[in-house]
């Protein structure tokens, strides 16, 4: 088949596809000698660019030359950009190489790939979703769909062992974030009348600067104090060369460290060979704190379902080989702790799901910028296996517009939130509004993302009108904006129907002049610069009077 899942870590990134006896199988990296491909790009020069482990090693000493980490800067606003040889690329263009290097790997050993879906946090927004979409399109790949990092693991750990319903931790811990969500599975009945396990995602948390990058940084600076220490010099005199050679090293010591009760690091400095041995208890002593943190952040997210029992809890990412995580987690849920292939666990279950799509579309492809897939050929273990669940998106954030309440005697910008966050998705909610002021020639009405499951937000505006995009407990985003032109003698009692619909594609906004009949559908998203009016004017309001 020429489906594959792919986990597009922030550190690592890993391809999967089911093999025909479904089987979901990691696609091996040759170079690397590795399953996975380090999600970094060096930009050597203006003919060269290179991805992966080979990229890594620049990092101390032509760290102006690579980019590592751009899973926190997808989809972001105001993005940030990176500047190579006169050229300048996007995040989405960082990610779509490193795409296009996991394509490469398939290629290279002979075989197809056309069809993907590409895992993303459970806390990315839709412009981040869309952005990651954006990216493996750009690397010449079908994108049938995303799936959330938690989900895919639940799936990959069902297709081996087939459970009732249950309730499961997701305990991932990356090289760069941390993410702990609870899902539920649920046996449910199907369009076909067949039993099917569906997975949903009840609750999720996390830290996006917390990772194995975190442990690294604590065994790098012990290194370097000891090498300092062994030769009598301070930090600023190490050279980066042998910071380089430090920086690669501790991360394999701290993977040995996942094994063995001590690890040896071996470097030149200025000539003279220092060897350091760095024992596991030692490695445990530097991180503990590490290590509460991310209890703490397990602990944050069963309060957000009080009452809830954890029947599983699955070890997820690289980081949790190590020991000191399977401990604290072992403590905290006795004999509920599984972990199978933490690192490869989130691309399996993307190729599962890919698969799933693929059988459900009968092994035709719908895609418009795919070629022909219509002999793709769906081996009868591949079928059963993707027949056995489906999964239930839910909408990531919560959604509505801005428009003007009464407030006594004055009028305040409120955010009313027709989709809250959880809701099933295609989620759609429509309501009637009206023209601020009689004759309005225009409204510009503005749609939001937030994190909150109230049904109103005051004030979503500062003093400027500026709209509020960085209150913090709500973070609320402006996503943009849509106009709705009016025509001549257009009364303040004109009923205009706002309706939003978010789907796995995004947000469509559409308002309806239901006195024209016009319909209004062209969304402007923030990022086509739009020009966000500071005054009250051209807005909707709520009450009809
Ligand atoms: P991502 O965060 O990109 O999704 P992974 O889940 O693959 O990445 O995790 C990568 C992290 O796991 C890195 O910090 C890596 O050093 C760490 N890691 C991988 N294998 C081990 C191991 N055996 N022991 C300790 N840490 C490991
Ligand atoms: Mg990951």
């Amino acid at each position: 088949m020429s489906t594959y899942g792919i986990d597009l870590g922030t550190t690592y990134s890993c391809i999967a596809r089911l093999d025909s006896n479904g089987n979901p199988e990691v696609i091996r990296n040759n170079e690397d000698d590795s399953n996975m491909v380090a999600s970094v790009v060096f930009f050597e020069n203006e003919h060269n660019v290179v991805v992966g482990q080979a990229a890594k090693e620049n990092i101390e000493t032509d760290g102006d030359r690579v980019v590592q980490f751009v899973k926190r800067e997808i989809g972001k606003p105001n993005g940030r950009t990176y500047e190579f040889d006169g050229k300048t690329y996007t995040p989405v263009e960082i990610s779509a190489l490193i795409l296009t290097r996991l394509k490469n790997l398939v290629e290279s050993q002979g075989n197809e790939i056309e069809n993907v879906v590409i895992t993303v946090p459970a806390y990315f927004g839709l412009e981040e979703r869309s952005a990651t979409k954006q990216a493996g399109e750009l690397a010449g790949l079908h994108v049938l769909s995303l799936i959330n990092e938690p989900t895919a693991a639940a799936l990959s750990y069902c297709a081996r062992q087939f459970q009732e319903d249950r309730t499961i931790l997701v305990y991932d811990l990356g090289g760069g974030t941390f993410d702990v969500t609870i899902i539920k599975m649920s046996m449910t009945r199907n369009a076909q009348g067949k039993d099917v396990q569906k997975i949903n995602v009840l609750a999720s948390d996390g830290e996006d600067t917390l990772g194995g990058k975190d442990w690294d940084d604590r065994l790098f600076n012990h290194v370097l104090r000891a090498c300092c220490d062994e030769n009598g010099l301070t930090p600023e005199e190490i050279e980066v060369e042998t910071r380089q050679d430090i920086r690669s090293k501790v991360e394999d010591a701290k993977r040995k460290l996942s094994k063995k009760q001590s690890s040896k690091v071996r470097i030149d400095v200025n000539g003279s060979r220092t060897e350091i041995t760095i024992s596991r208890a030692d490695f445990e002593n530097m991180t503990s704190d590490l290590v509460n943190t991310t209890m703490m952040l397990v602990d944050r997210v069963l309060d957000k379902i009080p009452g809830v029992e954890i029947d599983t809890v699955l070890l997820v990412g690289g980081s949790t080989y190590m020991p000191m995580i399977q401990n604290a987690v072992e403590a905290k849920f006795p004999d509920k702790v599984q972990q199978h292939d933490p690192d490869q666990a989130v691309a399996k279950g993307a190729a599962i799901y890919a698969s799933m799509l693929v059988v459900e579309e009968g092994g035709v492809n719908s895609g418009e910028t795919s070629g022909d897939t219509s002999d793709e050929k769906i081996p009868p273990a591949v079928e059963q296996l993707t027949a056995k669940f489906t999964v239930e998106d839910q909408t990531p954030r919560s959604f509505g517009p801005g428009v003007m309440d009464t407030k006594g005697s004055k009028q305040v910008y409120v955010l009313e939130n027709f989709i809250k966050i959880g809701e099933k998705m295609p989620a759609v909610f429509s309501k009637t509004y009206y023209p601020l002021e009689d004759n309005q020639e225009r409204v510009r009405l503005r749609a939001f993302e937030n994190m909150s499951l109230e049904d109103t937000l005051i004030p979503c505006v500062d003093e400027e009108g500026n709209p509020q995009t960085t209150d913090p407990a709500n973070a609320v985003k402006l996503l943009g904006e849509l106009i709705v032109n009016l025509p001549p003698d257009t009364s303040r009692t004109t009923p205009i129907k706002v309706t939003f619909k978010v789907d796995a594609s995004g947000v469509h906004v559409e308002a309806v002049n239901t006195k024209t009949n016009e319909v209004f559908e062209t969304f402007l998203r923030t990022e086509s610069d739009i020009d966000v009016e500071k005054s009250a004017v051209h807005q909707l309001r709520i009450s009809a009077d």
